[in-house]
């Protein structure tokens, strides 16, 4: 190997490596711009490689899912600008959890377009402290961002309508105390297959994740069960469209070139959504036990 390559590699793996202002699960899909389109009906993508935003267009305004990062804001602006809405019109902003890549850029967002905000009851707390009372992350300064006031409390069930479109309010907890899946059957919202509408869900994350105590958590005494909940909640929905919190749930990378060659189906995966649910609930488990069985 000559110098001239040697050099070269040194510079790719530094580029590789994340930048020092990144948080630790921080990757740069989170901040890379993807492209915005149209996933069914009037529901359409408008988050970064791997931050999943949703827009949903209605004759009386915008529903926005995720405001993502602080720094993400100008990226969901850019996109739903793209697509020929406008961003003001966004009238409500929901959330897929209270952590900081899907709720940091909510008070910006609130800011410009003065929509309202509305967030399952479980994690209300967290968003209006800003990060503060998560029963993981509270202590940590670097998982906190501009805490933003809640307009209106959801529970599990709540409805969100605007325009004659109705989004469904699954609570899913385990990842946050009040993660939240969004379902969408309304007739006109999606397309139909055979004469019935397809369903979308967008799951608000089934993960544990690293640090995480399942046994023995004083700030969370119901989280095994919770995760346990969540997974029946999720085995239960019926699912065409599969999407999530993060592109690399659902495999948004994989599935957006069979998109943009003219496959306009390529989301409807039923089964990638039962697989991926089974995944999670095995490592979900496996991880249960590991804990149950380590030594104090
Ligand atoms: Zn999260």
């Amino acid at each position: 190997m000559n110098f001239r390559s040697l050099f070269l590699i040194c510079t790719l793996l530094a580029a590789s490596l994340p930048l020092a202002a990144q948080k630790p699960f921080e990757t740069p899909s989170w901040t890379a711009p993807f492209p915005p389109f149209r996933i069914a009906g009037n529901l359409y993508y408008v988050g970064s490689e791997d931050l999943a935003s949703y827009l949903i267009a209605t004759p009386d305004g915008l529903i926005l899912i995720n405001s993502s990062l602080e720094s993400s804001v100008p990226l969901i602006r850019q996109s739903v600008e793209t697509l020929g809405f406008h961003f003001k019109d966004i009238k409500i902003l929901l959330i897929s959890h209270a952590h900081y890549d899907h709720c940091a850029g909510s008070a910006k967002i609130v800011q410009l377009t003065g929509a309202k905000y509305e967030v399952m009851d479980a994690d209300v707390s967290v968003i209006e402290s800003g990060g503060k009372t998560d029963f993981n992350y509270g202590a940590d300064p670097t998982m906190r961002y501009a805490a933003a006031h809640v307009d209106r409390i959801l529970h599990d069930g709540s409805t969100v309508r605007l325009g004659g479109v109705v989004l469904t309010a699954h609570l899913t907890p385990g990842h946050t105390k009040g993660t939240t899946t969004w379902t969408l059957d309304e007739p006109g919202i999606a397309e139909t297959v055979n004469g019935r509408p397809l369903h979308a869900v967008i799951i608000g994350s089934p993960n544990v994740n690293a640090g995480y105590k399942l046994v023995g958590n004083k700030t969370f005494p119901g989280i095994a069960a919770s995760y346990k909940r969540t997974f029946l909640v999720l085995n239960a929905l019926p699912c065409d469209i599969f999407l999530g919190a993060h592109g690399g749930y659902f495999g948004l990378t994989e599935k957006y070139p069979r998109w943009q060659a003219g496959d306009h189906d390529a989301f409807i995966d039923p089964a990638g959504y039962k697989a991926y649910v089974t995944e999670r609930r095995q490592a979900f488990e496996a991880e249960l036990k590991r804990q149950q069985s380590a030594k104090p």
